[in-house]
């Protein structure tokens, strides 16, 4: 069997000026150690304003968390006000970024195939792409969430080599359990995420379905991560509210010792 090794990742969303989110990761890095690392990989997700500065904090002090973006656009570069490209994060040093957030599809509209183009975008700027998919209450309640997720990952993944999509990360999230404290229950999670490694079965190969790192995220909270990690096709979370505080974010990246 492959070894995945987990991925906690910190979505901080529209949250944290650079002032308060260089606190906010020294703090995180002096509560976090070798151990910690070993065990598991911490990504953070700042504001585009905050990378700069969350680099040379990372780099200068030589601590071991990745540097996440939240959202990217597809093109090299052009007249696209307000947007900023893979190219210009890779010279930043971002490692992951995500794309296709529930919060972009819904808010600003975002297709499957922009995120299609994004994904490959990352992907020519040597980043790692955490796609997120996930449900509708109103979708899951009409026995369609299935079909839902597998139809955003065939899309999403339109032309990604198998090799690339293997060193992915998908992130589960339904949509009614996102900021909201409805966490899914440990075996509904492990039901959907089991339901994302089959779909990459399907559509890439053995191979990638099981080296590909997939995420559960939805009102993660220090109290509940141990449980939800302990299932076989969850190698990790990505978290919102519960990883935009120091003390909290340590103690999810920490849940094997609870
Ligand atoms: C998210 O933003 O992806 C998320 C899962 O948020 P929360 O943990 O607050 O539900």
């Amino acid at each position: 069997m492959t070894e995945r090794k987990p991925l906690i990742s910190g979505n901080w969303k529209m949250h944290h000026n650079h002032f308060q989110a260089i606190q906010m990761v020294q703090s995180l890095s002096y509560q976090l150690n070798n151990d910690d690392y070993s065990y598991c990989d911490v990504s953070v997700h700042p504001p585009f304003t905050d990378l700069r500065s969350i680099q040379t904090v990372l780099e200068s002090d030589n601590i071991p968390i990745s540097l996440g973006a939240q959202h990217c656009h597809e093109q090299e570069k052009g007249a696209f006000t307000g947007e900023v490209s893979t190219g210009m994060l890779e010279k930043l040093n971002v490692k992951l970024v995500i794309v296709g957030h529930s919060e972009r599809r819904e808010i600003f509209n975002e297709t499957d195939s922009q995120v299609n183009a994004k994904i490959k975008a990352i992907f020519k700027h040597g980043m790692t792409p955490i796609l997120c998919v996930g449900e509708t209450i109103d979708e899951r309640d009409a026995g369609d969430a299935e079909t839902k997720i597998k139809n955003q990952l065939i899309e999403g993944l339109q032309g990604i080599g198998k090799d690339r999509v293997g060193k992915m990360v998908i992130a589960y999230e339904p949509i009614w359990a996102i900021g909201t404290g409805a966490t899914a229950t440990p075996a509904d999670a492990q039901e959907m995420c089991a339901h994302v490694r089959n779909c990459i079965l399907e559509i890439s190969g053995k191979s990638p379905s099981e080296s590909i790192r997939i995420q559960y995220g939805g009102s993660v909270k220090p109290v509940n991560i141990a449980d939800l990690m302990m299932q076989n096709d969850i190698d990790g979370a990505l978290v919102g509210g519960a990883a935009l505080e120091a003390e909290s974010f340590a103690r999810l990246v920490q849940y094997r010792l609870q």
